[in-house]
């Protein structure tokens, strides 16, 4: 990606289960029963427990709160932890693992050996899910060249699919030094076949994911051949991968598609690409406020040229998630710096945890 010129919200229901069973086995004399009298107060809505005890003059609603109760339960308040359940989170370390056998293999730019090898590595992880292999002929700088996408479809029960991208190949202009990619490339190549390991789970025994349908795409020169950028000479997978859906109808089919990109930097610092449809920011915005990080996103804002600009083009909602501040004065940046100690299972945590909830509020809406 590149960075020519220059641009930017969340609710807390508390949503515990209603208990079961305490009222009936105990006729309502909680007294009798620690766990049950513990139950209902881990268990009741936060608004009943706040009329149970700061009801209308403050007095508890109940005639059977005797004093010692009283002083009993205060004390379990201050004991039992309120809040909700522990949250689950993504599988970051398993992600980690991914991306470390996938950078393994080395420098991938088109052409080379590796890009090979990248391609039986992908072929393989998704050899029993609905894979296609999207292969095309680029006009690049240096004459036709062979690309390949990597196309993963997870079915969903609503009409529609949300796309969730990455590039895996590294730069051909960078192939006389040895630019692994770990992060540009590796760590959300790592990321989606995470992801794609939960929704795999989600799909099993011909089952489909709750929403809408899932596609994850694995997409093959991104990065310009030539040292600099331009349109024509970058993002050829997603360039010839958006003009082939609109051909074919898909493309409105499409009701996001997200782009993860530099995004396993141990420095994680998620910026606000200003091209991006504004709804799915806030969307994203929403879900990192869930799990509390906020910090980690959207502190600056900026305009990166990208794989997601093909999809907004044409008009499809997007967004491009990205780091592009990696290393100091991004010193890591296009440089054999970019190496597996650089990025970390917790900003891939981050990365995944922040997708799935946004696929969950975006099949929501
Ligand atoms: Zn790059």
């Amino acid at each position: 990606m590149n960075n020519p010129p220059l641009r930017f919200e969340g609710s807390h229901p508390c949503d515990r289960k209603k208990s079961q069973g305490w009222g009936t086995v105990h006729s309502g004399d909680i007294r009798q029963c620690f766990r049950c009298f513990r139950n209902l107060f881990t268990n009741l809505p936060c608004p009943i427990l706040f009329a149970f005890f700061c009801g209308k003059g403050g007095k508890p609603r109940h005639s059977t709160m005797v004093p010692s109760l009283k002083t009993v339960t205060l004390g379990l308040l201050l004991l039992t932890p309120l809040a909700a359940p522990a949250q689950t989170h993504f599988n970051g370390a398993k992600a980690l693992e991914y991306a470390r056998q996938f950078v393994a293999i080395g420098p991938r730019w088109p052409t080379s050996p590796g890009h090979a090898q990248a391609e039986v590595f992908l072929r393989s992880q998704f050899k029993h899910d609905q894979l296609e292999e999207d292969n095309f002929t680029a006009n690049t700088p240096i004459g036709p060249v062979p690309m390949r996408n990597f196309i993963v479809r997870f079915p969903g029960k609503k009409d529609g699919v949300i796309v969730l991208a990455t590039h895996y190949e590294t730069n051909y202009w960078l192939r006389k030094i040895n630019f692994v990619g770990a992060n540009d490339g590796g760590s959300t190549t790592g990321l989606l076949m995470a992801i794609a390991d939960q929704l795999r789970e989600q799909i099993a025994n011909g089952k489909k994911l709750d929403g809408y349908s899932v596609w994850l795409v694995f997409d093959d020169g991104e990065e310009s051949i030539l040292p600099t950028w331009t349109d024509s000479d970058s993002t050829y997978g997603t360039r010839h991968l958006a003009a082939k859906w609109a051909r074919d109808g898909t493309l409105g089919r499409i009701k996001a598609f997200i782009l993860a990109d530099m995004i396993g930097d141990k420095d994680l610092d998620i910026q606000r690409e200003s091209q991006s449809t504004d709804w799915l920011v806030a969307l994203v915005r929403q879900a990192a406020k869930k799990f509390g990080y906020e910090r980690y996103f959207f502190q600056k804002d900026e305009a990166v040229s990208d794989d997601h600009l093909p999809f907004v083009k044409r008009g499809v909602p997007s967004i491009d998630v990205i780091d592009l501040d990696y290393g100091p004065n991004n010193s890591y940046h296009h440089t054999d710096k970019d190496t597996m100690d650089k990025i970390s299972a917790h900003s891939l945590t981050i990365d995944g945890d922040v997708f799935l909830e946004t696929i969950r509020l975006i099949d929501l809406r």
